[in-house]
């Protein structure tokens, strides 16, 4: 059977261009190869299906014109023809003016055009959690509790909505088959056709006490915390899907999954930049004319550097293999100080005229890189 395509995309098939499209993003974003970096090869392998699915029903849903043939002949290539007909059959090229008379054929067939089964099982809603870690939990990984609330199967009635089982009775009207039959006159003849009954809603049960605990619902909502494991790496921003944390699914289906949103704070120090951690490292005029060797902060121990004498202000220092670990990979971004040289400030009277005197003698024959360039290119300015 054909997919679904606002199944999909988990909307309704009334839903306007602008909820298909946000729809889309969400579920393009929900089973997005990148979510699944941590995830098995079998979990891989049924996201990346999804994710294509996302697509394909986007681009249908999307465009008007294949819109408009999905709603009517449930396929975006027009008419297709059970039981006979190749994919893409169409016998009016598109667009001729029987659009309406072949419709109502087709719904005839199709059983009002709602064939699809309401006890077919389906999958549970997502929840979507957000998740603050603090800089070091998300380059290192850390276990973390998280509660939320979901519906899950009422345990009183175990599903069934009823009371106990004395107040499930067969559907008079369907006779517990859960589909009527109809008959419909059509251009073709008379078609019989069947469709879900509306007494039982297709069930062919009908209830006749509820369970006290869900009213009727055969699902509660429900506290639950579950542990999981955020691998070493994770940044601002980033999900992380849980499989079959989410809502019940209906009808036996799967559970829903759990979203997770991480929310990482800010270090005091250092600023990430992909794997790569950014720190300001001040330094006095005194260390970067002469260098020196300093002890400098990483995510664990502090390591040595060395400022080479003649050290400018903005030179970046790359320390290797000290920024974060990669999500995928075993290997680590590096640790990039930048240097900012300071100058100092309140010197005395006596420390300025000594200072001033010492420099100007200096700056007669010293060697400035930079000033020199700067100098050689204002001379050639155009
Ligand atoms: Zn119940
Ligand atoms: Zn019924």
């Amino acid at each position: 059977m054909a997919k679904d395509y606002y199944d999909i995309l988990g909307v309704d098939k009334k839903a306007s261009a602008d909820d298909i499209k946000s729809a889309y993003r969400r579920m393009a974003k929900k089973y997005h190869p990148d979510v699944y970096a941590t995830a098995s090869d079998k979990e891989k392998a049924e996201a990346e299906e999804k994710f294509k699915d996302v697509q394909h029903a986007y681009a249908v849903l999307s465009d008007p014109q294949k819109k408009a043939a999905y709603d009517q002949y449930g396929s975006e290539e027009g008419p297709q023809f059970a039981g006979g007909g190749g994919a893409g059959f169409n016998p009016f090229g598109g667009g001729s003016g029987f659009g309406d008379i072949f419709s109502d054929i087709f719904s005839a067939f199709s059983g009002g055009g709602s064939s699809r089964n309401p006890n077919a099982p389906r999958m549970g809603d997502d929840i979507e959690v957000e998740v603050t870690l603090n800089f070091k939990e998300a380059c290192f990984g850390v276990k973390k509790e998280i509660t939320f609330n979901r519906i899950e199967k009422c345990s009183t009635c175990n599903g069934t909505g009823a009371k106990d089982a004395s107040s499930v009775k067969i559907c008079t009207k369907c006779g517990g088959r859960g589909r009527v039959t109809v008959q419909q006159r059509t251009m073709l003849g008379v078609m019989q056709t069947e469709k879900v009954c509306d007494m039982c809603g297709g069930s062919g049960k009908i209830i006749t006490d509820s369970c006290p605990d869900c009213r009727g619902k055969g699902r509660v909502r429900k506290q639950r915390t579950v542990t999981i494991p955020i691998p070493a790496g994770v940044d601002n921003g980033q999900m992380l899907t849980v499989r079959n944390e989410g809502n019940a699914g209906y009808n036996g289906g799967e559970n829903g999954n759990l979203i997770v949103v991480f929310r990482v704070r800010p270090h005091s120090m250092f600023v990430r930049n992909g794997n790569d951690l950014k720190l300001d490292l001040p330094i006095t005029i005194t260390q970067a004319v002469f260098g020196d060797n300093i002890e400098i902060p990483t995510l664990d121990k502090p390591v040595r550097i060395e400022i080479p004498a003649g050290t400018k202000n903005g030179t970046v220092l790359k320390v290797k293999g000290k920024g974060v670990k990669d999500l995928r990979r075993n290997s680590y971004g590096d640790l990039m100080i930048t240097i900012k040289v300071d100058v100092p400030k309140n010197l005395s009277l006596k420390q300025r005229k000594e200072l001033r005197q010492y420099f100007e003698d200096l700056d007669k024959n010293a060697q400035y890189d930079e000033v020199e360039k700067y100098q050689k290119k204002l001379r050639n300015i155009e």
